[in-house]
């Protein structure tokens, strides 16, 4: 007698998970029926939607319309003039929030939560979605619909840690009311192309704003900062990356009074970035392409590095779209921000490791696809002529190290 046992073939979703591929955003919980997907922590400390009621293939395409684990693609139009290494610019510029305390509270110089306040206190929006600690629970990322000033300066501060501000898009539609989104650059460039199959967004998100990133570390990244300040986690209070000063410092307080402090150097630079997803590993766009204004940390250089020294918070503030560009212009007219122009050769001396990634990602991904048979369609982000600045050797190492990675990958 023959043993015949069949299999279910995998969703969309699954496969995209076992192959490592998911960033975490959210949007497919959104797009899916109310209740067939949850997304939540799994073992290896990633924010993965986990899918409670198969997907209908309906479903599954408008998913993969959107996904960045599916696609990144800026449209045809749009692509001939971007900047292979920076995508589409409208403006470059470094400064900082002329409000002391959002400059002091933001991560770099508060660029993005003092346009934040100027969309709010314009009317241009009715509320902004973004993440910010929870409620209850310091070490969470929730999402943060926020009205206020007060509310801005809340979700201040960069979080290095999972999020999915986009996983109640749905909801958010449905109130009707317009509003900028913040988010990650992968999640603007779901959201961003989401709206190409989805009106409603461009109807009530006319601001999208993201900042540069290196990727996305595990929860566990976190856990890993708090056990080596030998804080006691039962007892938190409260729990920041960075901010408050720049790049301030990695700050746990305990219900007993007792403070735990790391500078950013220590907390990201040894611990955090080791923890990173394989997604973010063949990301291509770490600079948030598809976002209308980008904020990065606008580096002084030490010896062809970034110089961590603290001092007086101060944002590169890059306008990609011509509505991007426009609210900056505003908000530097109306004393919201000051920001001088840069000439775009500045912008890889404040941030060299983006350089690099960008240079890289052609061979990772291409590598990624060898590997497993599967990776995200890449097309007209500039990688080929990316790729041209790269020092071959190097090129090819990183695309082994991927290779390898890859074959192993289950996250
Ligand atoms: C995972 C991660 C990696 C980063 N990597 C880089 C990098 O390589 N180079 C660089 O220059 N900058 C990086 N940053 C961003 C940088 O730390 C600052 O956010 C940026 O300089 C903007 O500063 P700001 O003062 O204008 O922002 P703020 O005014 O402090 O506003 C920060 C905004 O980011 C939102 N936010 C914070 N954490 C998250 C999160 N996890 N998910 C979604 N939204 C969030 C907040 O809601 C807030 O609206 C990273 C941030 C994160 C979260």
């Amino acid at each position: 007698m023959t043993d015949i046992t069949l299999s279910k073939p995998a969703g969309l979703i699954d496969t995209i998970k076992s192959k490592g591929l998911c960033t975490g955003c959210g949007l497919c919980e959104a797009i899916a029926p109310p209740g067939a997907i949850r997304t939540e922590y799994n073992a290896s400390g990633y924010l993965r939607p986990q899918v409670l009621i198969p997907l209908t293939p309906a479903v599954e395409q408008r998913v993969a319309a959107a996904c960045p684990a599916i696609k990144i693609e800026h449209l045809p139009a749009e692509s001939a003039s971007h900047h292979p290494l920076w995508g589409p610019l409208h403006g470059v510029r470094s400064g900082h929030a002329l409000d002391p305390e959002v400059r002091r509270q933001g991560s770099s110089g508060g660029g993005i939560s003092a346009i934040l306040c100027h969309l709010l206190a314009s009317g241009k929006v009715d509320f902004v979605a973004q993440i910010a600690t929870g409620l209850s629970d310091p070490l969470a990322n929730e999402l943060q619909l926020s009205y206020t000033r007060a509310d801005v300066l809340r979700a201040a501060g960069s979080r290095y840690a999972p999020s999915a501000p986009l996983r109640s898009l749905r909801e958010l539609l449905a109130m009707g009311k317009r509003f900028a989104f913040v988010g990650k650059p992968c999640d603007v460039a779901a959201l961003r192309q989401y709206a190409r199959i989805e009106p409603a967004v461009d109807r009530q998100v006319p601001f999208m704003l993201s900042f540069m990133c290196a990727g996305v570390p595990s929860i566990k990244g976190t856990h890993a900062v708090i056990a080596k300040l030998g804080a006691d986690e039962s007892k938190l209070v409260s729990f920041r990356y960075r901010g408050d000063g720049w790049p301030g410092m990695t700050r746990v307080v305990q219900d007993d009074g007792q403070v735990f402090e790391m500078d950013y150097n220590s907390s990201w630079g040894t611990i955090l970035n080791k923890h990173l997803q394989f997604r973010c590993k063949i990301c291509p766009d770490g600079t948030g392409e598809f976002a209308d204004v980008v904020c990065a940390d606008a580096w002084y250089g030490k010896d062809g590095y970034p110089d961590f020294t603290e001092r007086d918070g101060r944002s590169l503030i890059l306008s990609r779209t011509a509505a991007g560009e426009a609210l900056v212009r505003e908000a530097m007219a109306l004393q919201v921000i000051e920001a001088a122009e840069l000439d775009v050769g500045e912008i890889a001396k404040m941030q060299p490791y983006q350089v690099d990634r960008k240079r890289m990602v052609l061979g990772r991904v291409l590598a990624t696809r060898l590997a497993q048979g599967r990776a995200p369609r890449y097309r007209r982000l500039g990688l080929v002529k990316a790729s041209l600045g790269a020092v071959p050797l190097l090129w090819l190492k990183s695309a082994w190290g991927t290779w390898r990675r890859a074959k192993g990958e289950t996250q």
